[in-house]
Order: C-alpha cells, then structure tokens, then sequence
C-alpha cells in the first residue's frame, strides 16, 4: 500500500478521526497513488494515522476512514459499514419509508450516500474511492436492505466536478424507479428520481412534523418550498392555505402535484428569486401568519462566508416584515459553514433591524438518518429555529 507523509504537527485532527486530509498538509507521498486508492497516512516520524481514499485532484487529498492499523479496508469492512447503517435506520422505518439510509464521512464511507425511497435506493458516489467501489456496494446494499426493487445511481452535483468525475445516472441493480409515492408522518408525496431532477429532502422529516402543528389556521408561505415538503406538512395540520415560492419551475409543478395527492390547491405560486419576491410581497402589502424560510446552501466556502452570512440575515429581515403579529417564522440554514452560534447571531441581527420581538420557541435539528460523527462538526449542516414574531 502506498505511503502518504504529513508535515510535522499536521496529524493532530486527523488523530482526533477528523476525516481530511488537505493538500497543504502533505508533505511526500511513495509512487503515484490512483484516484480513489486506498492509501496509509503516516505522521512526519513516521508513525501510523490511518487509510483513507487518496484523490490527486479535490482539496481534500485524502479522505480517512479506518484508524486501526491492524484492520483491513476489504469487501468485509465496507460490508459492516452497511449493515451499521442500515442498523441506524431501522427504527426510523416505522415512521417513514423515504430516509438516507448512508450519509457519507458519518457512516464512515466518504462520497456514500443512499436514499431509500420506498423499495428504491437512490445512490451517489460523489467521490473517486466511494466510486471505485460502486459494484461492490451495489451488491452489499441490495443484500443487506430488505424487500428492495432497484438501486438508481444519481452521482451529479459539485463533489463530483471537485474530484474530476463526470456526471453518471443510471440503473446499477433490478428495475428503474418511476414515479414513486412515500409516505411520511402519514403524509403522501410523489419523488421522480429517474425521471426529473427532483428528488426529496429527508433530512426535514422531523422538522416538517415539529413545525407544523404551529400553522394550524394559519396563512402560510413556504418560501424555498422545493417539492412542497412543508406545504403538504401545513395543510394537514390545518394551515388555512399555502402560497408555495421557488425558482425552480419543475419544482413548484411536483409541489402542485403532491398537494394534490392530499385534495388541496396552493392559495398563489410564486416562481422567481425570493430575495425579490420577498420585497415584491412586502410592496403589494400582502402578510402571512407563518412563513417558512428554507433556502438552498448560501454558504459555499469560507471566502463566501461573509455574503453568504448577509444572504441570510437578508432573508430572514424581508421574512420577518411579512409576519403578522403572533405569527411564526420557521427559518433554516444547510451550509455546514454556518453552526448554530452564527446562525441564533444573524437571527438576533434580523429581528433587531426588523423592530419586531422575536422568540426562538424550537430549536430544529437535521433527521436522524443523517447522524453527525462527534469528530466531525461539519456533518451538523442542517439548523434551523422556529420563531414566534409578535
Ligand atoms: N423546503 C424544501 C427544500 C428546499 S431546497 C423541502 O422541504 O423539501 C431549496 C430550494 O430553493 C430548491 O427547490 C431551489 O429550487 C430553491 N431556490 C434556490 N435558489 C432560490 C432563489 N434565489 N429563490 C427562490 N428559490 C430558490
């Protein structure tokens, strides 16, 4: 197996099991290890770190995954990785049946992940080790996860350009998914894996439960609605309507779509840029009794950090003018970059700029399918409050 060097000192997160590697800290490397190959990381003594998959091209040079020397990272280690996680989810398979079932460096296969939609995974190998892997992983999933159909592979995305991989979509295992209908907290919504690029965040499940009692009468906006996940979640629990707003007009047709399924209509449908949407409501003098704020991942990287803090804070100002008083404002952020301090800081900064006093009533968490390994705080990407504005 080929030798990586670090810099002195450069192995201290890494021995903490902090996942990468960056290239800035390696030092020399024996031969030229291939994309994705397996490789040892050793300190500038020469002591062992650990293995991890090796990428010539991506920033993060190596990606860790096994700490113990004496193991081997062969068919049966990446074997236990999946019956782990599978492990993980099982009891989260009485509430719903659309769930990650593998969330990357946090199951312990950096690049994995996997969604289960109904009898259909739904995988992504978004980097070279986890791409190397693909047939065997394909096999380990369709032995170890029950009563499956098909395995649907959708590597897209930027991890992939990062790490000089095209784009792939395609059947790797049994039939292709069409239209699929999942339930979850006994709520039904359509997912398209194969046929559009709309797909289903499950990391909300928890957070659409837990926000929606609070709607109940309410006239609601869910800005950023995706597929409806939230506006479906609002009508059930009784939200007077839903005006649903996104940029994506294939996304806003699947949220008709999925409020269909349960008998209702959107009050309005809003396509375009919320940053301007937001004050073109505000103009036209419209309020709402809730809002639901969900943005894309504004911050990027560190260097955009700051923008993407403004983004935000922004957001959540032009959120907050639309309130009725005794209203409620359910707002989330799913950069990594920003944790839970910096994000409460910009929620404090927009309520004080909107004049309005606001109360944190819920703190709101990302789903357990998507668990967050204590050595790497980057897992924890999704936050989000849920505010009373009066
Ligand atoms: N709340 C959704 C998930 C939102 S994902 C759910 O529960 O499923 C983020 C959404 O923001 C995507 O649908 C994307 O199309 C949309 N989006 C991205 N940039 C936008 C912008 N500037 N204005 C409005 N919508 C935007």
């Amino acid at each position: 197996m080929k030798r990586i060097h670090l810099f002195p000192g450069r192995e201290k997160l890494a021995l903490n099991r902090h996942p990468w590697i960056f290239s800035g800290a390696v030092a020399r490397q024996e031969g030229s290890p291939g994309a994705g190959e397996i490789v040892e990381v050793r300190t500038a003594e020469g002591a062992f770190v650990a293995y991890g998959q090796y990428n010539p091209t991506s920033k993060i040079r190596i990606r860790l995954m096994e700490w113990v020397q004496a193991a081997e990272v062969d068919e049966l280690w990446y074997r236990r990785r999946i019956e782990e996680a599978w492990a993980l989810r099982l009891p989260l398979t009485r509430q719903t049946d659309a769930l990650r079932v593998f969330f990357s460096e946090s199951d312990g296969i950096p690049g994995l992940i996997a969604d289960k939609f109904g009898p259909y995974l739904v995988v992504q190998f978004l980097t070279s080790g986890a791409d190397r892997v693909k047939e065997l992983i394909t096999a380990l999933f369709a032995r170890t996860v029950p009563g499956l159909k098909g395995i649907w592979e959708k590597s897209d995305g930027d991890g992939r350009r990062l790490e000089g991989l095209p784009e792939v979509e395609g059947l790797l295992w049994g039939e292709a998914p069409g239209e699929i209908e999942i339930t979850e907290n006994g709520n039904r919504y359509l997912v398209n894996p194969a046929s559009q690029k709309t797909g289903f965040y499950t990391d909300q499940r928890d957070n659409r439960s837990l926000v929606a009692p609070w709607l109940e009468g309410r006239s609601v906006l869910d800005a950023f609605t995706f597929t409806g996940g939230f506006a479906v979640a609002a009508l059930a629990a009784g939200a007077k309507s839903v005006t649903l707003l996104d940029s994506s007009a294939d996304a806003l047709a699947q949220a008709r779509r999925n409020l269909a399924l349960g008998g209702w209509e959107p009050k309005e449908v809003l396509e375009g840029d919320a940053f301007q949407l937001l004050r073109d409501l505000k103009k036209r003098g419209d309020t709402f009794g809730a809002i639901v704020l969900d943005p894309p991942k504004l911050a990027t990287s560190r260097d955009h950090l700051e923008k993407a803090m403004r983004g935000y804070k922004d957001l959540n100002l032009q959120a907050l003018k639309l309130i009725e008083s005794g209203g409620y404002l359910a707002s989330f952020s799913c950069s990594g970059l920003v944790d839970f301090a910096a994000f409460r800081e910009m929620i404090a900064f927009a309520a004080k700029d909107s004049g309005r006093r606001v109360d944190i009533v819920r703190q709101l968490h990302q789903a357990p399918c998507h668990p967050i390994r204590t050595s790497m705080p980057e897992a924890e990407y999704l936050k989000g409050v849920l505010l009373r504005v009066i």
